[in-house]
This record gives structure tokens, sequence and C-alpha cells, in this order.
């Protein structure tokens, strides 16, 4: 497939003019080709106009009809075979089981949404009959669902540049909702950004798709994606990257004349909390296990344990020696960009500088050789020093945890009562250890959206029950998951038809139900068919 370095505005190209640029490959810093030119004001208006006239036609399709869409998508993923995953290996230095198993995860994502509507019931159909007798006023009938909220922009990841990035997650759930897309690439993998995108565009021509149920967007700076979430046609946004982004976008969207959902996954530092039993009977284990949770994907991943809560007294189990001695013989490995290397360099020296902190391995960020080379990092700090930096409890993305040492179990219930919103929040224990700290677990149930016993956050299971969010700064609003089926509430509203003929009603909520979707009548769940 031959890369052009213009945007895909729904069927056609944008210009190759305006402010160029190119992804660089990570390993060695070398410039890979083509330009990429950034879409002028007029191609984004474009976009978002033909992504307006087409919310109405792929609204109004079946589920049925936009699962065979999605489908569509996931086997033009495929298809791209070889050619894709040397791309995302240049563009992101990642290993090649990596980009394989993301490539795989992102095509099943799409299969799985393409399920959840062909299915049905996701749109919470409820129904209750009028009552024209009802004393002292007739009771009208009321009928609601969800239904799709119209253009959705999607800023792509950096971090995972298929599975959250063009035809990522956030894709995928406005696509199954019903909602055009407009894609924001990331910067970092710009290739791979066009490469998936030409795959969705495949597929809305071979499914007879409105062309501006998708269009691609390249850009560089700010700009960009400050328009586009500025746009008045713009209904909604989904966002994944660091928390002072996300930050100023979801302010602007807020602040448009009419506000709107702006649903971003921000920074996370995921404590792990090791209780004694726990620690104990297999510290060793534990600090094998950490070693590669924080370096997987050169700690990359927004579910990396940042910090690690243990017993003051826990220097016999083995984990602290062992686990600096793992983090010290690391190879040194190259990060995703440039920006996210100097962010991670200065984020390590600003924990090394802090008061009463430990460098235990690593502590300078960077390594020697070219490229954006990181050295994973582990610190020690008391319970009491932790509580008094607030700082700290702010993200360094990239391989490095500190270890915090309460002196007791208060101080262990004040640092977890100290935390801000996380993604995830991890409990290493046994049955005794749970029981005689629920305290401890039910304030972190209270910050997180996901709580892993016995285990590390990383690798995220995609599938109906996932959560993938949590109260603020993890996620904007903290009432929605990112990763998982549920993500899909996120681009729809509920619409209710009052006393409306059945010829007017949409298939799921007419009387005789004819997509047998499971409904709500008169308060009693029944089961589709
Ligand atoms: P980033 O700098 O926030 O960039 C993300 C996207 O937003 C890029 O497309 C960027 O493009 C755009 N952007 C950033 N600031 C902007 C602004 N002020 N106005 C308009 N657009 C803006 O994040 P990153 O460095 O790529 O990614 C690393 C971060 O992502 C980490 O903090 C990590 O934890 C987080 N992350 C979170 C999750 C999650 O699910 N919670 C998953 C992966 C990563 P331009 O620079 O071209 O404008």
């Amino acid at each position: 497939m031959e890369l052009q370095g213009t945007s895909l505005i729904g069927g056609g190209r944008g210009a190759s003019a305006g402010g160029e640029m190119r992804a660089v490959n990570p390993a060695t810093g070398e410039e890979l080709e083509p330009s990429y030119f950034t879409a002028s004001r007029a191609e984004i208006d474009e976009a978002v106009a033909l992504a307006t006239e087409a919310a109405g036609p792929y609204g109004r399709l079946s589920g049925k009809e936009r699962a065979v869409f999605l489908r569509a998508i996931a086997d033009e993923i495929e298809a791209l075979g070889d050619a894709l995953k040397e791309r995302v290996m240049a563009e992101t230095a990642l290993p090649e089981p990596r980009v394989l198993g993301e490539t795989a995860r992102t095509a099943g994502q799409m299969r799985l949404f393409a399920d959840v509507i062909d299915e049905g019931s996701w749109v919470r159909a409820r129904i209750d009959h009028g009552d024209p007798d009802r004393e002292p006023m007739s009771k009208p009938d009321m009928r609601s669902m969800l239904r799709p909220v119209g253009p959705v922009v999607v800023f792509g990841a950096s971090n995972f540049p298929l599975a959250l990035s063009t035809a990522g997650g956030d894709t995928a759930s406005a696509l199954a909702a019903g909602n055009p897309v407009i894609v924001k690439a990331h910067p970092a993998h710009l290739g791979t950004a066009e490469m998936m995108g030409q795959a969705v565009r495949a597929a809305v021509k071979k499914c007879g798709m409105p062309d501006g149920v998708f269009s691609l967007l390249f850009g560089l700076g700010n700009q960009l994606g400050e328009v586009l979430v500025q746009h008045p046609d713009v209904k909604a946004v989904g966002f994944t990257g660091s928390l002072k982004g996300g930050r100023a976008l979801m302010d602007l969207a807020a602040a448009r004349p009419e506000p709107i959902p702006f649903f971003a996954e921000m920074g996370s530092i995921n404590p792990v909390f090791i209780l004694p039993e726990a620690l104990a009977e297999r510290g060793e284990a534990i600090a094998a296990g950490l070693q590669g949770a924080v370096n997987l994907g050169v700690g990359q991943f927004c579910t990396n344990p940042g910090m690690v809560v243990l017993d003051a007294a826990s220097d016999g189990s083995g984990l602290v020696e062992k686990l600096t001695g793992s983090m010290g013989e690391t190879p040194v490995a190259a990060m995703l960009t440039e920006g996210i290397s100097e962010a991670y360099k200065a984020g390590v020296a600003s924990v090394a500088g802090t008061e009463g902190m430990k460098v235990l391995a690593g502590g300078k960020g960077s390594g020697d050789g070219a490229g954006f080379g990181a050295e994973a990092a582990l610190f020690e700090i008391s319970g009491e020093a932790f509580l008094a930096n607030p700082e700290l409890r702010h993200e360094v993305f990239g391989p490095s945890t500190i270890l915090v040492k309460p002196s007791g179990k208060e101080e262990a219930l004040a640092i977890a009562r100290s935390m801000e919103g996380n993604l995830t929040a991890t409990v290493h224990g046994t049955e005794a250890d749970i029981e005689a700290n629920r305290e401890l677990i039910e304030l972190l149930e209270k910050k997180v959206g996901r709580l892993v016993f016995n285990g590390y956050p990383v690798g995220v299971e995609v599938g109906h029950a996932t959560v993938h969010g949590g109260p603020y700064p993890a996620s904007a609003d903290g009432q929605s998951t990112s990763i998982g089926t549920m993500s899909i509430y996120r681009f729809a509203r509920p619409v209710a038809w009052q006393d409306a003929p059945e010829s007017i009603l949409p298939q799921e909520l007419q009387e005789a139900n004819p997509l047998g979707i499971s409904r709500m009548v008169e308060g009693k769940l029944e089961a589709g068919s």
C-alpha cells in the first residue's frame, strides 16, 4: 500500500500542502517517508460537513447492517498483513509479538462490537404502555431507547497505535452506536494511521456506507485538535492521552456555546498494595511480577504500576532486594517519541530530587545509545514523606515505580485516602490479609475503575464486563469506560417517544418486537428471542 501523506476526507483526499511532519523511528531517531500534510480549515470543515450529512442515514441503519460494516473493517485490518506490521514497528519500536497481538485485539474488538449491535439489546429499550382511563389523568404511552449522538471526534493514543487509535476502541464504539467518526491522527504513528484509515475506507466502500462516516485528519501542533473540539457540528469526543492535553481539550469542550460530552482517558499511577502475609509468603515472586509489569512496553501503559505500598518491615521478604536487582538489570529500551522520553527523564529527575527519596535503581531516566532510550528506575520513600509530597501522586509515564513504606495500617489507609482517581488499584493478599484489610479495599473501590487481586494491572482484557476508566483525573467523566463493549454508551443518548404512532417508531420499540431484543416492558425485563 502506497502511503500518500494526506488526510482522508470521506471518500476523498486532502491537499499535499500545509505544515509538514514526518514519523520518526524511535529506535534510531531517523525520519520516515512520506511527509504528512496538515489539514486546512476548509478540509476540517469538509470532513465535519460530510460526517453531519452521513449521521442521519448511518444512524438509521439497523444494528445488523452496521455489524456487517464493522466486521468488514476487521477483515480489512487483517488484510493489511505484514505491511502494517512493518510500519508499526518502524514508527513505534514495539516488538513484533506486541504488534501482532495488538492487531488481533483491534480486529477482535471491532467484531465484539459487531456482535453487540447484531444482538441489539444494548439500546436499553423500555416501554410503558399508556392508559387513557387512568384517573385523575390519562397516562401517555412512553417508549425510550438509546440513539446516536452525531459526529464523534477521536484522538488516537500514542502508546496503542492500533487498539486505541484510528480504528481502535473509541472509533469502534462510536461507529457501533451509529455515529460518523473523524479521527485526529497521533503524530507518533502517521503511516500506521493512514494504513488503518485506508482499511476503514475500503470497508465503507465495500458495504456501501455513506462516505462521510469516516475521515482521518493529520495536523501539526495542537491547532487541529482544538478546532475539532470546538467545531459546532461535532457532538462528542473520545480522547486518550496525557492529563495536560486531555484537560486543555476538556476545558475547550466545556466552554463551547453548546458544551459537548468529552470522554478522556488520561494518566494514572495505579497503586499496588502488598499486604503482610502475601509479602511474607511470596515477596520474591511479586518482585518478579512487578518488574515485568513496570517494564512492559517500556512502561508506556496507562495501567503501569507507578507506586507500590508495602510494610515498612518488608526487607526480610526478599521483594525489595530482588526488585532492586532486576530493575537495575533491565536493558535500556526506546520509548515511543522524543517528547515522551524527555517527559520521562524530567519526571524521574523530579522524583529523585524529592526530599526523603532513595534511588534504588536507575535514576537518570535515559540510557546511552541511539534513539529515545529509557532506563528503568526504582525509588523508595517512607509513608510520611510520600504524604508530604502530593506531586508524587502524579504519573511518570515510563518504566519507573516508587516503593512507599507506611509505618503501619493507619498510614497505609491515609495513603489510599490521599490518592486521586485512578484507572486501577491492585491488592496482593491472602484470604486473611483481605479480611483484615476490608477498610482499605472499600476505600480503594471509591478511587478506581478496576480493582485487581493478586495480579498486575497492565494488559486490559477487552470484554463485556471491562471497566477502563475511573474518577477524575483518570478519566474526564468518571462514569464510563473507554475499553470494552460498555464504552458504546458514551456515544449514545436516551430519546423517548410519547404517544408515537407505531409507523414512526424505531423497530426496537415497536409493539411486536420484530428484532427480538430484550426490553423492559412495564418495569419488567422481557428476554429477547
Ligand atoms: P498527549 O500529549 O496528551 O497527546 C494526545 C493527543 O492529544 C495527541 O494527538 C496530541 O496531538 C493532542 N494534544 C495534546 N495536547 C493538546 C492540546 N493542548 N490541544 C490540542 N491537542 C492536544 O499524550 P501522549 O504523550 O501522546 O500520550 C501519553 C499519555 O497518554 C500518558 O500520560 C498516558 O498515561 C496517557 N494514556 C492514557 C491511556 C488511558 O487509557 N487512560 C492510554 C494510553 C495513554 P498534538 O500534539 O499533535 O496536538
